[in-house]
């Protein structure tokens, strides 16, 4: 049952946008555990072992700075912490949270540089190369990716990125959003070269809303010796000197602290990489329903497939809020809505986070059965498909 809902309704809810995603009952408890004194001593042992945990997640040996924020503080934080007034950004157009990452920056007083995007692939390695190779002067300070464009269900390859800016042999610092991939889809800060990581709580780490990230570099931690904007919630400094022994400078979310070290338990139960190959596998039968059905991804390049989300485009002339109404209404099924110019284009559907292969079908039956009744024409395979994938790759 439902916390609130305006009708009695029996069953679950299906939560099946791309975040918030459904929540662990061994989360939920977690969380339903005393609030503790987070200055005492017992705080700090817990604080080291949460501190270290979360760094599994990131796949970095590097420290972690957790906010008790959204996702969208963890992104001023990436940028405040590093940059100066006027400094150049280098952003790429993959999306509606690409979009708002780019206000965010010039409301900064930081000059965002655009690449233009078409909304249906991750951002263009070639492009950024090419835009940094004639950048002789360095004047851009920063490179900013995001990982998952939660919008659109197209990844960027932050590999290719870092190999761009490595063959152009320019200095900028590579930030990443890894809101709606942190946990769902492999990510390897290290490895990678990123400077900095920003991540959200709420989506593939399976806790709810509240928690914020970054993973930070040795690049980036020297960044902050020069960085002129002003910042001070925000500011790594009086945080990670306060989380070498694991306390906090300001109250920290003690309860979704719990939530988080349960939720690394669990990722760490089932090891990271079956829970990135169990992603994969059901975006794949997802894709497998929506061509199924007839319909089209929105994401036209294979090679970047989201695989915690699909969003599907409705055929000219249907509405897909009038579609995910239906659903809602005649199903309790929530699906995620188009954001900017893909509004009543496209719905989404989450397929990450805490979710097993009944799940999914009693999902994309949901969407089949809901396609029926609001009228939008399709072909009646697309269930069907998903099962023989599924059944088919046990
Ligand atoms: C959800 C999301 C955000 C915004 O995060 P909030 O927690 O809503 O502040 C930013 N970027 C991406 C890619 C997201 O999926």
């Amino acid at each position: 049952m439902a916390y609130y809902q305006s009708k009695p309704t029996a069953g679950r809810h299906f939560l099946q946008i791309p975040g918030p995603t459904n929540v662990p009952d061994r989360v939920l408890r977690a969380m339903d555990n005393p609030t503790m004194d987070h200055r005492g001593p017992d705080f700090g042992i817990l604080g080291l072992r949460v501190l270290e945990k979360v760094k599994l997640a990131f796949q970095t040996q590097g420290p972690v700075v957790i906010y008790p924020a959204s996702g969208t503080g963890a992104w001023e934080a990436a940028l405040a912490n590093t940059l100066s007034p006027g400094d150049r950004v280098l952003m790429s157009e993959t999306g509606w949270f690409a979009s708002l990452w780019r206000e965010m920056a010039e409301r900064l007083g930081l000059k965002p540089e655009f690449l233009k995007g078409d909304w249906r692939r991750g951002a263009d390695p070639a492009a950024i190369e090419a835009r940094l190779a004639d950048d002789k002067a360095h004047a851009i300070k920063a490179v900013c990716v995001v990982h998952n464009e939660t919008s659109t269900g197209c990844t960027t390859r932050v590999d290719e990125v870092r190999a761009a800016m490595d063959a152009a042999r320019h200095p900028a610092l590579l930030m990443v959003d890894t809101i709606s991939s942190l946990g769902s889809i492999d990510y390897k800060h290290d490895a990678w070269g990123v400077d900095v990581t920003v991540a959200g709580s709420q989506k593939g780490l399976m806790l709810p809303p509240g928690l914020s990230f970054n993973a930070v570099s040795e690049k980036a931690l020297k960044a902050t010796e020069t960085a002129k904007l002003p910042r001070s919630f925000w500011d790594w400094k009086p945080m990670l000197a306060a989380n070498a022994t694991g306390y906090f400078p300001y109250t920290p979310a003690t309860n979704l602290l719990y939530a988080l070290d349960t939720a690394m338990d669990m990722m760490l139960e089932e090891g990271l990489e079956n829970v990135f190959a169990r992603h994969d596998r059901h975006a794949e039968a997802t894709r497998r329903a929506v061509q199924g059905w007839g319909l089209e991804i929105q994401c036209l390049e294979p090679r970047h497939y989201s695989s915690s989300l699909t969003a599907v485009r409705l055929p000219e002339g249907h509405s897909a809020n009038g579609l995910r109404a239906a659903i809602l209404e005649k199903f309790n099924m929530s699906l995620g809505n188009g954001l900017g110019q893909l509004n009543d284009r496209v719905f989404r559907i989450g397929h990450l986070g805490d979710f097993n292969d009944l799940a999914l079908m009693g999902t994309l039956s949901g969407v089949e059965m809901g396609m029926r009744l609001a009228g939008v024409p399709f072909k009646a395979n697309g269930v069907k498909a998903a099962m023989d994938y599924l059944a088919g790759n046990a």
